[in-house]
């Protein structure tokens, strides 16, 4: 199907509705993206992107400067125990090519950068409050009471879509995992001597961290078990003297870490199911908004730019818009369903107490190389190929 002309609504401008509007852009589409947000503005936090995720990024043509542009090139995952700081083992980078670290900013300054080059409208400050089915496509309304219409709407708006719930009734409601992120940035005066991530895990806690922007910072994400949290939501503003009291059992380089914190914020990780259906003919879902993703394979933002390659391919082979859609939907959901069922399972894999630890970290030292080889059906997906 000739996308040339097809004029097309993204709603939402993160790593999913930019790289959606990239790729429907390249195939002919006149595409315009729609952000509640009066700016363009990420929390400071990292991301850590890997080779199926690079892969979508290099074939949109979106990395300036070679190889990862502003990513660091990742050379493993060290783990290693809370209170002694001892390395348990190291996890090589995947069979499937090397993942990247990014700082989020700059990820999506790329994609926003790109997405202009190719004339992509970006409308900020809009929010959209309803899209509704009509002859001949779709009409979506602003907060501002205004309406647009569109050939067709592809709904990047996060995980908690508005659209999705105009799409699928009857969803089971998001469940508290029980866990909470605090993600903070510190300037990191190491460069590029170690590009090693670092898992350390504690007794229902465990901190990740890894350098960013060429080593000049270190992304921290450090998550704890916890029951009082009740609101899902981004960007709560957390305290960084209580991160320290919160993870005050470890030791070694976290603690020296945890120090330099001075700007953090926290998110309680809700599971949410996988959409039961993913378009309607005129609408489509796209990255957190069809499948809300846990971190633990660091797989969201990867997911949703693989959505966003399939979703382009499968309009452009298609017949008519129904069709493709209905392709990209088949295409999708057992892969999502597949990689956020293993998020979920990898959850409390890095929590255990003694003496449990201790057996798992023996696990660990033993088997460790050959456990991150089980993951290798995730990252060696290549949906551009
Ligand atoms: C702690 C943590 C660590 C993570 N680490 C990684 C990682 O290392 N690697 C990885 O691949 N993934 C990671 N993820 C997941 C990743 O961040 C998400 O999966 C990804 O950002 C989803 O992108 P998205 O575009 O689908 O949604 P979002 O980034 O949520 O974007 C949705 C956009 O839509 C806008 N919007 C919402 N509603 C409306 C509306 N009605 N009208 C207009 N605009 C609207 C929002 O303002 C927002 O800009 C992590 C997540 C967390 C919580």
């Amino acid at each position: 199907m000739a996308l040339k002309n097809l004029n097309i609504v993204v709603v939402g401008a993160g790593i999913g509705g930019l790289s959606a509007a990239i790729a429907l852009r390249r195939s002919g589409a006149r595409v315009r993206v729609f952000e509640q947000a009066a700016e363009l503005t990420e929390v400071g936090a990292g991301l850590q992107i890997s080779a199926n995720g690079m892969a979508v990024l290099h074939a949109l043509d979106i990395l300036p400067q070679g190889e990862g542009g502003p990513g660091l090139r990742s050379a493993g995952t060290v783990i290693r125990d809370c209170r002694s700081g001892r390395a348990v083992t190291v996890m090589p980078a995947p069979e499937a090519g090397p993942t990247y670290y990014f700082h989020r900013a700059d990820l999506i300054d790329l994609l926003r950068k790109a997405a202009e080059r190719l004339g992509v409208e970006i409308v900020l400050g809009q929010r959209i409050m309803s899209c509704e089915i009509v002859q001949g496509g779709a009409r979506i309304e602003m907060t501002d009471g205004s309406a647009q219409h569109a050939d067709l709407v592809v709904a990047a708006d996060g995980g908690r879509s508005l659209l999705r719930r105009g799409l699928v009734e009857e969803e089971g409601a998001p469940r508290f995992t029980g866990q909470v992120a605090w993600r903070a940035t510190i300037p990191w005066g190491q460069g590029e001597a170690d590009r090693r991530a670092t898992l350390t895990m504690g007794p229902g806690r465990h901190v990740v961290t890894y350098p960013i922007r060429s080593g000049r910072e270190l992304n921290i994400v450090a998550v704890e078990e916890r029951t009082d949290w009740r609101e899902e939501g981004w960007r709560h503003r957390g305290d960084a003297t209580e991160l320290r009291s919160r993870f005050a059992g470890f030791g070694g380089d976290v603690a020296d870490q945890l120090g330099a914190v001075t700007d953090v914020h926290l998110w309680a990780l809700f599971l949410h199911p996988v959409a039961l259906r993913w378009q309607d003919g005129r609408l489509a879902l796209v990255g957190d908004a069809a499948h809300p993703t846990l971190p633990f394979m660091a797989q969201g933002a990867c997911l949703a730019l693989e959505d966003s390659w399939v979703l382009a391919h499968c309009l452009a082979h298609a017949t008519d818009a129904a069709s493709g859609l209905a392709r990209y939907e088949s295409a999708r959901r057992d892969r999502a369903q597949r990689v956020v069922a293993a998020a979920a399972a990898n959850a409390r894999n890095f929590h255990f107490k003694t003496p449990m630890r201790q057996l798992a970290q023996l696990g660990l030292s033993l088997l460790g190389p050959r456990i991150a080889r089980r993951y290798e059906w995730i990252y060696g997906q290549d949906v551009t190929r």
